[in-house]
Order: C-alpha cells, then sequence, then structure tokens
C-alpha cells in the first residue's frame, strides 16, 4: 500500500488562479492541476493508494470555509483513496472550537504552514493550538525549512522547530520536507526525535515554472546517499513518503526514493507502512 502523506487541492472554481499564482509567486512547475480529479489521475499513474491533502489556511477568515471544503473531500474519500486534513491560522479567533470540530467531524489531524502564515513555529499562538491538537489526538503536519514562495525568510528553521519541540513534545507531529527544506545540515540535532518527517521534495531536482532544472527554489536537493543516511539517522518507522502533488510528480517522486538504497523493508515502512500505521487504518 502506499500512501502519500503530502499533496495539496484546491476546490475545481479555485484551482487554475491558486495554481497559477502560486506557480508565478515561487516560479514552480505545477505536475497536475491542483484539483482532486488531477491528483487521482497521478495517482492512478503512481500507484498511490490514499492521498491525504493538507490545506493551507492563509488568513484566518478562511478557515470555516476550507474546513467546509476538507470535510467535503473526506465525504468522498472511500471512493476517491483521496482524505484531506484539517486547516488552522494562528489567528484563528475560535481555535479550539475549530480544533474541536474537526475532532467531532472525524479529521485525522491538521496541517500549519509558518511562512504561509507569517508567523514563527515557536510562537505561542502556534504552541497553544499544537497543545490542543495534541490533547485532541490530532496529527499535526508541520512545513519545515525555507520555500521557494518565500526566500530567505525563516520561519519554521531547525532552531525555532527545536524551540517548538521542547516546549510540546507530542509523537503526532510531522515535519515535512524531511525535517527541513533546503536547511538539512542543520536540522541535525532534529533527527531521532520522537516525531515523524515527510520526504517532500528532499530528493527531487528542483524545476521553474518553464520545467527547467534550477536551484531557484532557494535549496539544492539531497543526494541519494545523503537522503538514506538521514532516514536511517531519524529512524525509517518515523518517516512518510510525501510528494507535495502538484508540485512534484508522484509517479517519480516514488522512483527516486526506490531507488535511493533503502532496503525493501524500509521502503514499505516510508512508502505506506508508517502511514498507515499513524492514520490507524
Ligand atoms: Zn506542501
Amino acid at each position: 500500500m502506499i500512501i502519500d502523506f503530502h499533496t495539496h487541492t484546491f476546490p475545481d472554481a479555485l484551482a487554475p488562479r491558486a495554481i497559477g499564482g502560486l506557480a508565478d509567486s515561487g516560479d514552480m512547475k505545477n505536475y497536475s492541476d491542483g484539483t482532486v480529479a488531477g491528483l487521482r489521475a497521478s495517482m492512478a499513474i503512481a500507484g498511490v493508494d490514499l492521498a491525504v491533502a493538507a490545506p493551507v489556511v492563509t488568513k484566518p477568515q478562511q478557515t470555516e470555509g476550507i474546513n467546509r471544503a476538507a470535510l467535503a473531500i473526506n465525504m468522498s474519500a472511500g471512493e476517491t483513496g483521496v482524505m484531506s486534513l484539517g486547516g488552522i491560522h494562528p489567528d484563528t479567533e475560535n481555535w479550539r472550537e475549530t480544533l474541536e470540530n474537526l475532532k467531532r467531524d472525524g479529521f485525522a489531524g491538521i496541517k500549519l504552514h509558518p511562512l504561509f502564515q507569517g508567523t514563527a513555529i515557536d510562537d505561542p499562538r502556534y504552541l497553544r493550538i499544537i497543545e490542543k491538537a495534541a490533547e485532541l489526538n490530532l496529527i499535526v503536519l508541520i512545513h519545515a525549512g525555507l520555500d521557494p514562495t518565500f526566500p530567505g525568510v525563516d520561519l519554521a528553521g531547525p532552531d525555532k522547530l527545536l524551540n517548538m519541540l521542547r516546549a510540546v513534545p507530542y509523537e503526532k507531529i510531522v515535519l515535512a520536507h524531511l525535517g527541513a527544506l533546503g536547511q538539512w545540515e542543520e536540522a541535525e540535532e532534529l533527527y531521532g526525535r520522537n516525531v515523524y518527517i515527510d520526504t517532500a521534495c528532499a530528493l527531487y531536482p528542483w524545476r521553474d515554472k518553464a520545467g527547467n532544472l534550477t536551484h531557484g527554489g532557494g535549496y539544492t536537493s539531497l543526494t541519494p546517499e545523503k537522503f538514506t543516511s538521514i532516514v536511517r539517522l531519524h529512524g525509517p518507522e518515523r518517516v512518510l513518503f510525501g510528494s507535495d502533488s502538484p508540485w512534484t510528480d508522484e509517479k517519480e517522486s516514488i522512483d527516486l526514493i526506490k531507488a535511493s538504497g533503502l532496503t525493501d523493508t524500509e521502503l514499505a515502512a516510508v512508502l505506506g507502512g508508517n502511514a498507515k500505521r499513524l492514520l490507524n487504518l
């Protein structure tokens, strides 16, 4: 079973503008159109059984609308194989109630994105959300490291992530992008901790909007050797496959991991076994 723990979708009516805007601002290529249908087509090619969509609330007043759309995705997850996390913003006013509602509605977890939400991950507003999510047993997927849309901005770098983990230790935190996109050298202290990391973009060659190979993402992707050494340093039982689709091609992402040098047992855990356990499937 292959589970892609890190994908993004947008409602059909918004997808063209949202994907176009993001592709422009980050100068990055999109590999599908950003709709659930586009993701499903990609999953069929890549052999992905279940994809987890991670909505990013960029303005607090979007919280309710985004979670309504996410709930609709979850209602048809049985047929589509696409499920969604909930979204929340550090300035969401009724953050406590929002988390309780997500739990009541059956959501597996939430997504936080410090750069798009303009807030450092060790800010008290995030800490209270993570603490409450832990109380409710919700998974907390967090963008970690740099982001091509915000060159040079450090709101989720290794130091801040460590502060956060010390303040709210919680084993169902998932640090995206192998713990720190483009800051893997500085992330040494994160590895081995009792949290998950996902593989999104870590091995993937960055391509600009036109499809040319580039370092425009502000980082260089990892070599297969470095990738496997980080997976083993952290513990392969706490690494989740994530593609960040539509910002990478899912099949290519899987092929890169399969060719990285991990053993068959490690691959089975990373590509699906660990996510299956985390999601209680
Ligand atoms: Zn992402």
